[in-house]
């Protein structure tokens, strides 16, 4: 099918009657240039916390199956909204929440991935020249059941559909210009990226970027998707993010600020095979992702084992570990909130020695104290307290010279 266009629009761009009317006239606007357009919509504004807070009045811990029940609801009420204002501009349009367009996911939920889409009805529907609505961020497991993607997960569904459409370009809107050094909102002068690669992407969204769900730039990369992040409040080029041969080669492209993490300290543990197979063999099965491991040798066989998690899994590591603390001998367990994680990425990274040099004379400078350092081929990330976390942000920006009055293409100067 010629010229898909999948367009999706977050919560702000959604977020009252007025929003989801202008929202309505820009997408009649683009099917009138010829296209066949499939919009995929988050939860107005911040239905999805609201949920959230009303469910925990009811229940502290309640199922997954449940959290994923309520939370798809949200997107059900946009979608319908919109396709009511795009049928008050007379154009047809239809709603579709993830189980009638069968988005099949794992029964993983909370954090299900996207397995499959059947993709007839949606055809069927754009061949009738009608929009097509689709609910964000949910899906339906094999067994049935409602499931949704993790927070922010609507990107993923717009990428898997633009994918598995085979659509001409994914269009990203949100409210904020495009993808900036550094998030605009809390490094002043960032400064809005025209290109980046998917991987230096990827890594700034798993690195706490939330402009964009690191699993949909996974599915951009690895189905060449088109796609691109712009503004749905302003008429900016946004960001295209693109193949690695497409952007110029410059050190850093970005740092990122992670303050939804926690650091876990098994304290301790014999020093013998297969404590951390038993340890991180556990999480692993509990669905548990677990970043930055150290492992420190306290004295003659005995060890501390210490890694990050992130927050929203806080409450089942915090039982798992317990759990584990005497089958592996441990003599405590500390968990510390008070961390967050900075990082620099960019494809010149792995060619350089300055980039350490200059990250770890920054935090310095601050004062700040790295306590654990990451590396891979295109990021640096270290774990600091998190009170010095926003100010250290804004100052390794202006060392880098990543920031508008100071933004050089050179960076060899630094
Ligand atoms: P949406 O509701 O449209 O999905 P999100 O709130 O999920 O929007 O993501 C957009 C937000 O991401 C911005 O408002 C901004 O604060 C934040 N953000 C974090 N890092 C960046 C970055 N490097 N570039 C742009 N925005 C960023
Ligand atoms: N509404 C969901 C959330 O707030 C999904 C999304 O916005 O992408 O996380
Ligand atoms: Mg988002």
């Amino acid at each position: 099918m010629d010229n898909i266009i999948v367009q999706k629009y977050g919560g702000s761009s959604v977020g009252s009657i007025d929003r989801i009317k202008n929202v309505a006239k820009q997408i009649v606007k683009a099917k009138y240039k010829n296209n066949k357009i499939v919009v995929v919509v988050s939860a107005m504004g911040n239905t999805t916390n609201e949920l959230i807070e009303k469910a925990m009045k009811i229940n502290e811990n309640p199922s997954s199956r449940e959290m994923d029940m309520l939370l798809s609801t949200g997107e059900q009420m946009s979608i319908s909204l919109l396709a009511m204002a795009i049928q008050e501009l007379n154009e047809e349009v239809i709603s579709l929440n993830g189980y009638q367009c069968k988005i099949i996911t794992d029964d993983k939920h909370k954090k299900a991935r996207i397995k499959d889409i059947d993709t007839i009805r949606i055809k069927n529907e754009l061949e009738k020249e009608k929009i097509v609505i689709v609910a964000g961020f949910q899906g339906v497991s094999q067994k049935n059941d409602i499931t949704t993607l993790g927070r922010g997960g609507s990107d993923t569904t717009a990428v898997a559909l633009a994918a598995i459409l085979n659509a001409t370009r994914c269009e990203i809107y949100t409210d904020v210009d495009g993808v900036y050094t550094s998030d605009p909102r809390i490094v002043k002068g960032a400064n809005l990226l025209d290109r980046i690669s998917y991987d230096e992407m990827l890594e700034l969204a798993s690195l706490g970027a939330k402009v964009l769900h690191p699993r949909c730039v996974e599915l951009a990369r690895k189905y060449n998707v088109e796609l691109v992040v712009k503004s749905s409040f302003n008429k900016c080029n946004g960001t295209e993010v693109v193949e690695v041969n497409k952007v110029e080669n410059v050190l850093v492209r970005g740092v990122s600020l992670d303050e939804n993490i926690a650091k876990i300290s098994i304290l301790e543990v014999p020093d013998e095979p297969g404590i951390s197979y038993k340890l991180f063999d556990t999480l692993s099965k509990n669905n548990i992702q677990v970043d930055m491991i150290i492992q420190n040798i306290n004295r003659e066989n005995i060890n501390d084992i210490s890694f990050t998690v992130k927050v929203e899994d806080l409450k089942e590591v915090k039982r798992i570990s317990n759990e584990l603390k005497n089958k592996i001998n441990a003599k405590d367990i500390i968990i510390d909130e008070s961390v967050s994680k900075i990082s620099v990425v960019g494809i010149g990274i792995a060619g350089s020695s300055n980039v350490a040099s200059v990250f770890f004379r920054s935090l310095y400078e601050l004062g700040v104290n790295i306590q654990m350092i990451s590396t891979s081929e295109i990021k640096i990330s270290c774990i600091i307290d998190k009170k010095k976390g926003r100010e250290a942000l804004q100052y390794v920006n202006q060392e880098f010279r990543l920031c508008s009055d100071n933004y050089v293409f050179e960076q060899e100067i630094v």
